[in-house]
């Protein structure tokens, strides 16, 4: 079968005629592999562990065009990307995190994707045949995505220190002191 670029990744897959995402923008092959291996991922919870790397993955390698939902959307999982392979956050975490990161969202500013979204791609992930196999190759697709938004790493920080200041601080025994 004849294959395409994907306008946002840059893999290669299968050309044919399908749905895509509503701003995620892919060509129909690269979205159908990615539809492929969350159902794998969903199929089996010795996944679970990667299950987040990969939405985060394909979002970020999938930025479309400026908009409100796909301004939020980067951040939010460039955000996680940051937490989950920068500050080794693990999956059971992973949705305080982004809970906490959604609430800022509206603050967050477009990023003009960088030229190379990454060398690993969906289509080294789809094409694994056992769980280990592809649990590293979501790993390396991740990190390859996270280290191609190198430029905006520092605003991704700021960001991110930003939602962290949202937590209850906690108050020393000199704070509650004062408090009458
Ligand atoms: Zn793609």
């Amino acid at each position: 079968m004849k294959t395409v670029e994907c306008v946002g990744c840059g893999g290669q897959f299968p050309e044919f005629d399908g749905p895509v995402h509503r701003y995620m923008e892919s060509s129909p092959g690269c979205w159908a592999a990615f539809g492929e291996v969350l159902s794998r991922e969903y199929s089996d919870p010795t996944y679970f562990e990667v299950h987040r790397l990969s939405v985060d993955a394909y979002a970020v390698q999938h930025p479309g065009l400026p908009s409100r939902q796909s301004i939020q959307s980067v951040g939010v999982h460039l955000i996680r990307l940051c937490l989950f392979l920068e500050h080794g956050l693990s999956a059971e975490n992973a949705n305080d995190a982004m809970l906490k990161a959604t609430k800022l969202k509206h603050t967050f500013v477009w990023l003009e994707p960088p030229t190379s979204l990454g060398q690993f791609t969906v289509a080294d992930v789809v094409k694994t045949g056992t769980v280990q196999a592809h649990k590293s190759a979501v790993r390396a697709w991740a990190q390859s995505a996270w280290d191609a938004w190198l430029p905006y790493h520092d605003i991704i920080r700021t960001w991110l220190s930003a939602h962290q200041g949202t937590a209850p601080v906690s108050v020393s025994a000199s704070d509650r002191m004062e408090v009458k």
